[in-house]
């Protein structure tokens, strides 16, 4: 009789695992049981054996998995326009380069399709979700669902007419329709995303306070992104851009401010008080020269530090593990402390904090019995990886993304031993170059 096991729907086996929750801690031989999407047991290997059979059972011997990565802040549709304009200024990047050529191209299908050449690059960079903001978010929803990914879609506002939308009123009716179609999704969800403080006006700021706390969302922003952005503010109103939107109602726990480079101690006080989320930005920070954000301050500050790529067209990829080097590098290097920023930090920056700061840390951010088997394998084997001493070190300083072996999402294996499962490449690069040849003529 066997009187050993319940059934089950997979079992991984890999070296090591990193949990993220409990802090610090790291699994040597044990083994992940998942059902119906979840986690459903995490154990030593033996013991998960002697407990369950599984219809799929998984041997990743060399692998460490972690949480799946989550990236706060990226507008998934430029993709396309990766390359397109660098070594540039940001205000001359947007206003002669990336806001033209999207005055003329963005639509629907260029949506659609930049949506997804991200979601592919993302699922291959071991990203699981994705904090977005876009035109056209419901094109970006369909390319999610078609992925099989988790994403927070933007329910984007600006003060200037798009191919989307006219003015506030539009831009919010649509919006808001698009938060109650994707209502019951459990992979989608959305927040509000004003742009900026410097294209988004008092009125329409003001009633996207009182909708998010009515409909329960995050408002996304961008927030003292580079000086001049809060020099201009404070000659124009007096005001540097953070006392705005604090006069304004939105510094809440439902704030997530983007980049925030620009910061007194008295702000970072304010911030930390007011319990608003700080998304880093590191490499396109650099790449636009837009300044350093005090994430050591920040983080003794107790304010909930999180990561993101930003759009491909300042970075120029969704590659959060160079994120997360990026951001452990200079957050020393600003510091000037060699201590600041540990590889294990860093780790709970991409998944746990991420996971809180969009309000979904009940579901994903850490290996936890009952969670959602969101779960990244990277492969620590090649010559490039050897010796492990430290895992989670590893995978910070010497790992990339290209040793992310495998992927799932609320159980679905989205990346099979660097396999997309649910994406057809092919097609994806054709769009590609079909943009391409569209765009640049
Ligand atoms: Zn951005």
């Amino acid at each position: 009789m066997n009187i050993k096991t319940s059934k089950i729907d997979t079992i991984i086996h890999p070296s090591w695992i990193a949990p993220v929750v409990p802090e610090n801690t790291l699994y040597q031989n044990y083994s992940i049981a998942i059902h119906e999407g979840r986690i459903h047991d995490l154990l030593p290997k033996q013991e998960i054996l002697g407990k369950y059979s599984a219809d799929v059972e998984i041997d990743l011997d060399t692998h460490l998995l972690i949480p799946g990565l989550i990236n706060t802040h990226t507008h998934s549709p430029m993709s396309l326009m990766r390359g397109l304009a660098d070594d540039l200024p940001l205000m001359d990047w947007l206003n002669n380069h990336i806001w033209p050529t999207e005055q003329k191209h963005v639509s629907a299908e260029f949506v659609y399709d930049g949506s997804l050449l991200a979601c592919a690059e993302m699922i291959r960079s071991g990203t699981t979700c994705f904090n977005d903001m876009y035109f056209f978010p419901e094109e970006s929803a369909r390319a999610v669902e078609h992925a099989g990914m988790r994403a927070k879609l933007g329910l984007i506002l600006i003060d200037f007419p798009s191919a989307w939308a006219k003015d506030a009123d539009e831009y919010l009716a649509k919006g808001i329709e698009l938060h109650d179609q994707l209502h019951n999704n459990s992979l989608i969800s959305t927040a509000f995303a004003p742009h900026a403080p410097y294209t988004v006006s008092d009125d329409p700021l003001k009633r996207i306070a009182t909708y998010a706390e009515e409909l329960d969302i995050p408002i996304h922003i961008h927030l003292h992104e580079i000086a001049d952005e809060v020099e201009q503010a404070v000659s124009q109103t007096g005001k540097r851009p953070i006392e705005r939107l604090n006069e304004l109602g939105l510094l809440t726990p439902r704030l997530l401010a983007v980049h925030m480079t620009q910061l007194t101690d008295a702000e970072i006080k304010l911030v930390a008080e007011t319990g608003a989320h700080v998304l880093h930005c590191p490499e396109s920070n650099l790449k636009l020269a837009s300044g350093f954000s005090p994430i050591f301050k920040l983080q003794q500050a107790g304010v909930n530090v999180t990561l993101g790529t930003d759009g491909a067209a300042s970075n120029n990829d969704l590659d959060m593990i160079a994120e997360m080097r990026t951001a452990a590098l200079l957050a020393k290097a600003v510091a000037n402390n060699a201590s600041a920023l540990p590889a294990d930090d860093v780790l709970r920056m991409a998944t746990i904090n991420a996971a809180t700061a969009l309000g979904l840390d009940s579901e994903i951010g850490s290996l936890e019995i009952g969670k959602s088997a969101d779960i990244t394998a990277v492969d620590l084997s090649g010559i490039e990886n050897q010796p492990v001493y430290e895992p989670v070190s590893q995978l910070i300083y010497s790992a990339g993304r290209e040793n992310v072996s495998n992927v799932w999402v609320a159980g679905q294996h989205l990346l099979k031993n660097r396999e997309l499962t649910t994406l057809d490449e092919k097609s994806i690069l054709d769009k590609a170059v079909y943009w391409q040849k569209k765009i640049h003529t």
